[in-house]
């Protein structure tokens, strides 16, 4: 036992210093369901959370095609040079489901994996968004000790992922195309009102006068949202993540909004807003692993199942003798 800590602790030092093959590691076992390597990945996060939370944490999302792998390796390019460092993760929740995933299959961000000062991790995988989730948020405080501070996470215009990203971000950024015709549908409504920016992608070519008419054409539709709690009026950028222009813009913009959510305390506020949400989620997560994995509950809960399509029982009184059965076993 003693050997394993003294292992960990090594693991903790390289990464507290920058390695990043030491974080590559911690965050593999922070993605590992194995009990032994959770417990290893609780230590490890334990030791990295208090030096981390020292960078800005955005969120980018967009449909399959809009270009969001371009303009992050084109985003964390500028960046470096800035004299950055960047981390980019993932929350794809298609990738737990079918193999197929959105973001990680195809070859992504050639360029900028090969940058000293860049970090890429594909998307981990869960059997719910909510494993997804909790798994990401530690990476990112893995990322953050280890000295990272521009933590970019990429999600894809599905479902529950965006909600999920924006709770655990300081800023949401959202890609769109001109002329899509999604513009004012309502369907992308709950993703526009999260967003403190849409970037208008593809900017370039022929596409340079739509790009600028749907700009104008999210401005009006902005201001019909109501005013942020963070002061912040949510901006429309255009940008060409293939040929890089509109990227400097698009970082003094997120500047301009660290400056103003850090003055008006809204930044920190958030970060412990979302820190509590996390901590209920945590909890939440925790009990229903141990409950639906205990053997103990499988056994029985498949044979309530079974009795419920026999009819033999309710739902409710099923539910009931698990749960107590749960609570006695707690008690042994
Ligand atoms: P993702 O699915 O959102 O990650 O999109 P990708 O980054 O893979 O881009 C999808 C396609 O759009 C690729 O063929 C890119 O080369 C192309 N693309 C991305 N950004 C731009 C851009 O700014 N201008 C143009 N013309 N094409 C782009």
């Amino acid at each position: 036992f003693r050997k394993k800590g003294a292992s960990e602790k090594k693991l903790l030092d390289n990464l507290l210093e920058g390695n990043k093959t030491a974080l590559g590691r911690a965050i593999t076992l922070v993605e590992s369901n194995q009990p032994l390597h959770q417990e290893k990945a609780r230590s490890l996060v334990e030791g990295a959370v208090a030096l981390a939370g020292k960078s800005i944490r955005i969120g980018i999302t967009g449909v399959p095609g809009v270009g969001k792998s371009t303009f992050i390796e084109s985003l964390g390019k500028f960046l470096i040079k800035e004299g950055k460092k960047v981390a980019v993760l993932a929350v794809d929740p298609t990738s737990s489901l079918s193999h197929g995933s959105i973001l990680g299959d195809k070859t992504r961000m050639e360029e900028l994996v090969k940058e000293e000062n860049a970090f890429i991790r594909p998307s981990p995988s869960g059997d719910s968004l909510g494993g997804v989730s909790r798994k990401t948020r530690e990476s990112i405080l893995l990322c953050e000790a280890a000295g990272f501070d521009v933590i970019l996470i990429e999600t894809v215009g599905v479902g529950q992922s965006e909600t999920s990203v924006h709770s655990m971000t300081d800023f949401f950024l959202l890609l769109k195309l001109a002329g899509a015709g999604d513009e004012l549908q309502g369907i992308k409504r709950g993703i526009i009102e999260m967003a403190d920016a849409i970037v208008i992608n593809k900017a370039d070519g022929e596409n340079q006068k739509a790009a600028r008419e749907a700009r104008l054409e999210f401005k009006r539709a902005l201001q019909l949202y109501p005013a942020k709690e963070s002061g912040w009026q949510p901006k429309v950028n255009l940008c060409s993540a293939l040929y890089s222009t509109g990227i400097p813009e698009i970082w003094k913009m997120l500047e301009e909004y660290q400056k103003l959510a850090k003055e008006n305390g809204y930044f920190y506020k958030n970060r412990h807003q979302q820190n509590k949400q996390w901590l209920l989620q945590t909890i939440d997560e925790h009990l229903k692993r141990n409950f639906y994995q205990h053997p103990e509950i499988k056994e029985a809960l498949a044979a309530q199942l079974e009795e419920i399509s026999r009819n033999n029982t309710t739902a409710f009184a099923a539910a009931n003798l698990l749960l107590q059965k749960y609570r006695d076993l707690q008690k042994i």
